[in-house]
């Protein structure tokens, strides 16, 4: 179900135990070769493949595009919500969505820079609505949901950015906006202080903004991905959807 799409009196006659997925992303840099809208476009993309699957069991907000992205303002065309912006905005969406009765709020997300105000929000989130006792407030990001896709040719063991498997979705998704990503240099992932958290902004890792190999993308690997992605999407809403609202047994 598109919350969207519905009007005011039939949201209300739901199940107030219906999880409604917020799917969370980003407009930022991708390198030379790919649009600033990309994460939004794969987000959305594994996020309609994944609804169309669990049909009338989860209610899917529509896409929140502005995300946590202030390590990569160098480069032009970046949009951001600082991070404690961001934390406030998630959790102003949560709380809509506990006035209104519901109380299985799911932020589903495709950009790496909202993880860590994503967990804080959610984190927030429960301490201030302590005495409730039936609602559960998740934080997801798509390709941390599991295993890493098992074969399919990949390169590349770890999401980067503007990647291998961001620009494999991409060639899947949208090649005409893909640019020429078979001369990009590969870009390291690894960090001088792993794996110790360690504060950064993106040109201090990458000159062109990518960060990974995107000459070895196709788009059969993109295929590949969206339904791996897909298919832990789906699985991890069924869990919610289908759980006993209990944390433990007793
Ligand atoms: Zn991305």
């Amino acid at each position: 179900m598109n919350l969207a799409d519905l009007t005011w009196p039939a949201i209300e006659k739901l199940d107030r135990r219906t999880p409604v997925v917020i799917p969370v992303a980003a407009l930022e840099q991708h390198g030379h070769h790919l649009p600033v809208f990309t994460d939004s476009m794969l987000l959305g993309e594994i996020v309609r493949r994944a609804a169309e699957r669990i049909a009338g069991r989860v209610l899917v907000a529509p896409l929140f595009w502005l995300g946590n992205s202030d390590h990569h303002l160098e480069f032009c065309g970046t949009f951001s919500a600082p991070p404690r912006v961001y934390i406030d905005l998630l959790c102003g969406m949560a709380e809509n969505l506990l006035g209104h009765g519901f109380r299985r709020i799911v932020f589903i997300n495709g950009h790496g820079g909202n993880d860590v105000p994503g967990r804080q929000a959610v984190f927030e989130l429960r301490q201030r609505h302590r005495r409730l006792d039936d609602c559960v407030f998740l934080f997801a990001t798509y390709w941390a949901l599991g295993l890493p896709p098992a074969s399919s040719g990949l390169v590349q063991r770890e999401m980067g950015h503007a990647c291998e498997w961001e620009t494999s979705m991409m060639l899947r998704l949208a090649p005409h906006l893909v640019g020429d990503f078979a001369s990009e240099p590969d870009v390291s992932p690894s960090m001088p202080f792993d794996p110790v958290a360690q504060g950064w902004i993106t040109r201090e890792r990458t000159e062109r903004g990518h960060i990974g190999s995107p000459r070895f993308a196709s788009a059969e690997k993109g295929e590949a991905l969206f339904e791996h992605f897909a298919a832990q999407a789906v699985a991890f809403f069924e869990r919610i959807a289908g759980w006993d609202g209990k944390f433990f047994d007793a």
